[in-house]
Formats: C-alpha cells, sequence, structure tokens
C-alpha cells in the first residue's frame, strides 16, 4: 500500500511507470500475508517489484514502449517474471524502457522519458535516468518499488544503474530464460535486476535465474546461493585493470572514482593486476552491426497481422509498409536498416561475418587476462547522467556504452555498483566483470566496494 501511494504521488512527474497494477499488487499481497501467517513464507514473499516493460506478463498490456505492439496483452507470462511471483513477489506494475530496449537514455520510448530522481546540484533540470532500463533505475532509486527486472543487451541494466546510484547485475549468457522476453539481439540479451543494494540484486537473481527448457540458450549449471557471496570480502582475490578501458578524453573524475575504487580494494586485501584487453576498441562496432543484425531479424514479426498496431494499405505490401512506418520509431527504424543492410548478401561478410570474428577475438582475450585474475574493475560508464537531447547525435549515444557492451560480446557477467558522487552531486557506478558463471566474484567485489 506504501509503494502505491507513493507511484500516485510522484509517478506523474517521474513517468517510471507506463502500467500501474494496484489491484493486482493488493490481491497478490493478500497472497503473501496468508503465506507468512502460515508459516510457508517464500523466499520473496511480499516483496514489491516493478517489471521492465519488455517481460510478457499474462493480460497486462506489454508493448516494449512501442507503438507497433499496440495494446497488446499478453496470453502468457516470462519466466523470469514467473519465476518471482512462484516465490512471493508482487507486482506494481510494466515500467518505462528505450523502445524494444534500443537506446541510452530512455527518449525512445513511446510514452516519453521517465526523470532521473537526481538533479546537479542546485539545477532543476531533469535528466536522464539512463537507458534502456531507465523506468525500473528511476523506480527503484524513486523509492517506486524495493527492486525492479530490468535488460541487458549492450548494458541497460548496468548504464542506468550507474546514472541513478542503484545497484544493477547482468549475468552470464544464458543463466536466465530469455522465454517471454521481447526479443532485440538474441545472442546478447539478458534479464537481471536492479535494487537498491549488493544483497538485494542477489537475492532477486537468485529468482530470476535457472535452467528452463523453453530457452534452447538457457544454461543447465544450478544456481549458487550468490547472497552469502557478498559479504565474503575480497582478500586473496586479483583484481585486473584492463588498461585499454583508459580511453582517449576520459574525465578526470572518472579516472579518480576508478583509482579510488582500486584503493579500496587493495585496502580490503586484493591484489591489483594490469591486464591488457587489446580489442577493446572493435567493441563499440563491433556490436553496433551484431545487435542491429539480429533485431532485424527478430523485429521482422512485426508485420500488422499478428499484434498490436496494423495500418491498412492497398494491398499486403502496402500494408506492412504502412504499420512499420507508424508503428517503429526513429532510432528503431535506424537499427534496422543497418541491420538489413549489413545481412545483406554482398556486404554479409564484410560487415556481419567480420563482426562475429571481431567478438571471438574480445571473448579471447577476457579468457587471457583471467589467467591472470578473477575478476576485472572497470568505470560503468564514461559519464554521470546526462540531460535530455543532450546526445541526439546517435554516434555520441553510442559511445556511451563502451565499458559496458564487451561483457555482452563475451556472454560475461557484470555488476555496477554505486561508488561515488561527481562534483554535481550525481552519483557514478563502478563495474566488475567476471569470468563465464562466476556472478560470485563479482557479488564479492561489489559488495566490498559498497
Ligand atoms: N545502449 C545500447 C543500445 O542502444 C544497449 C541497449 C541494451 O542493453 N538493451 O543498443
Amino acid at each position: 500500500e506504501a509503494f502505491i501511494k507513493e507511484i500516485e504521488a510522484s509517478n506523474d512527474t517521474l513517468n517510471a511507470y507506463v502500467v500501474k497494477t494496484p489491484e493486482k499488487a493488493l490481491a497478490m499481497a493478500d497472497m503473501a500475508d496468508a503465506k507468512i501467517a502460515s508459516g510457508e513464507a517464500r523466499a520473496l514473499e511480499g516483496a514489491p517489484l516493478g517489471v521492465k516493460d519488455l517481460y510478457c506478463t499474462k493480460d497486462v498490456r506489454t508493448t516494449a514502449c512501442s507503438n507497433i505492439l499496440g495494446e497488446f496483452a499478453p496470453t502468457y507470462e516470462s519466466t523470469v517474471t514467473q519465476q518471482l511471483w512462484d516465490r512471493g513477489a508482487v507486482m506494481l506494475g510494466k515500467l518505462n524502457m528505450d523502445e524494444f530496449a534500443m537506446g541510452s537514455s530512455n527518449e525512445t520510448s513511446r510514452f516519453g522519458p521517465p526523470a532521473n530522481p537526481w538533479r546537479r546540484e542546485g539545477s532543476n533540470q531533469n535528466l536522464t535516468p539512463g537507458g534502456s532500463s531507465g523506468g525500473s533505475a528511476a523506480a527503484v532509486a524513486a523509492d517506486l518499488c524495493l527492486g525492479a527486472t530490468a535488460s541487458d543487451t549492450g548494458g541497460s541494466i548496468r548504464q542506468p544503474a550507474s546514472f541513478t546510484g542503484t545497484v544493477g547485475i547482468k549475468p552470464t549468457y544464458g543463466r536466465a530464460s530469455r522465454y517471454g522476453m521481447v526479443a532485440f539481439a538474441s545472442s546478447l540479451d539478458q534479464a537481471g535486476p536492479i535494487a537498491k543494494t549488493v544483497e538485494d540484486s542477489a537475492i532477486l537473481l537468485e529468482a530470476m535465474c535457472g535452467h528452463d527448457a523453453k530457452d534452447s540458450t538457457s544454461l543447465p549449471e544450478p544456481v549458487p546461493a550468490w547472497r552469502e557471496s557478498v559479504k565474503q570480502g575480497v582478500k586473496g582475490m586479483k583484481i585486473g585493470i584492463p588498461k585499454e578501458y583508459r580511453v582517449d578524453n576520459m574525465p578526470e573524475e572518472i579516472e579518480a572514482l576508478w583509482a579510488q575504487g582500486i584503493k579500496w580494494l587493495e585496502e580490503q586485501g586484493a591484489e591489483i593486476v594490469d591486464v591488457s584487453l587489446p580489442h577493446t576498441k572493435y567493441a563499440l562496432p563491433a556490436y553496433y552491426i551484431v545487435a542491429p543484425a539480429e533485431a532485424s531479424s527478430n523485429l521482422a514479426r512485426y508485420d500488422g497481422m499478428r499484434y498490436g498496431t496494423r495500418v491498412q494499405g492497398d494491398n499486403l505490401v502496402g500494408t506492412y509498409e504502412g504499420t512499420r512506418s507508424e508503428g517503429f520509431g526513429a532510432e528503431v527504424q535506424r537499427r534496422l536498416m543497418i541491420g538489413t543492410y549489413v545481412l545483406s548478401s554482398g556486404y554479409y561478410d564484410a560487415y556481419y561475418l567480420r563482426a562475429q570474428k571481431v567478438r571471438t577475438k574480445i571473448l579471447n582475450d577476457f579468457i587471457e587476462a583471467y589467467e591472470k585474475c578473477d575478476a576485472l574493475l572497470t568505470p560503468t560508464c564514461p559519464s554521470a547522467a546526462f540531460a535530455y537531447g543532450e546526445k541526439a547525435d546517435p554516434v555520441q549515444m553510442y559511445l556511451n556504452d563502451i565499458f559496458t557492451v564487451t561483457a555482452n560480446l563475451a556472454g560475461l557477467p557484470g555488476i555496477s555498483v554505486p561508488a561515488a558522487l561527481d562534483s554535481q552531486g550525481l552519483p557514478l557506478g563502478l563495474q566488475v566483470i567476471g569470468k563465464a558463471l562466476d556472478e560470485a566474484s563479482c557479488f564479492r567485489v561489489a559488495g566490498a566496494i559498497e
């Protein structure tokens, strides 16, 4: 009830929720009360959560914040959200995001952007909470839910967490089922939570992960008790510092944040080692070929025939054209054009195939670096939260993902933990990238920084 009240009071200004489900929440809370009363409380009993609008929720409008999905209400529930409800969590509503999760500022949503609850000192200007999981991050930061589901294809959990002073983790590719998550780039997409603390994020991630026969890329490995890693400390751990992440024109404040993180870990008994990830400079170009290519294939299904919006044309092709021209926003159309171009015969070898080879090299860089260390420490983003419209040039927007896309290309787990405030009073996050299936080390290091 407290969260529902808070949503009523501040969602008009924050625009974090795009669907509110208070009746559903109260009914689920009653069930939770009954379980608690009968001594049968489950792991998340009564925990009020928000759900990124990317997750299919049965009978509740799910549009990935795109006009093309109209008023689509799925007939089934995503595996990740079902697992949360099966453990007693309560659903407060659906959270704002960039259209089809394409963006770093949440400005491409059909519902308009959410606002970051943080402001620059002495300024009233609204800032972006980051993207694509901007609604999830804003809602958690503003206490409009206890935690939220998010998704990360190239940084969409970690970057909004960094911009809002929250914790966000993307697990190893395949840890969480993609069944019932609206697909963007299937070989990169991963579910994960945004939460207030590292411990909360571990509790939520445990509930969200696990093998699912409905997703052929889902991993069979059991889910560890990650919560236990959070307070284990970093004594004896080897933490790698990748020199290629010291990019040109890196703001001094980001350098200082990184140095501070290194110092904290050293003081707590970790050994710091320098490592090299030589193909880092090719990560953004490779990502912005692979992701649009897969998106162009995944989004081919929105043809006006099956669900959502239909704009009737004179013939079949006319209907496709009308539906897709009106239904998709500008950024999605840009990605679809890039994607179909790099997949077309004649360009496939030069772009898509080449990008896939670069991806293997990036993964091999990590494997080599992990011979010398247990986890890597980097800044999450090259900047703090920025203002709407500040990155109107798409390439400037893409450059914000420089430190996050590598973990997706290599399928590795990555966590962002709040670590400092910049000179204008805005939160900055540090990122820990772990070995495949070693989320435990991410939680240990993040727990030590927190
Ligand atoms: N900002 C990146 C993009 O626009 C990542 C998005 C994401 O992780 N969903 O593609």
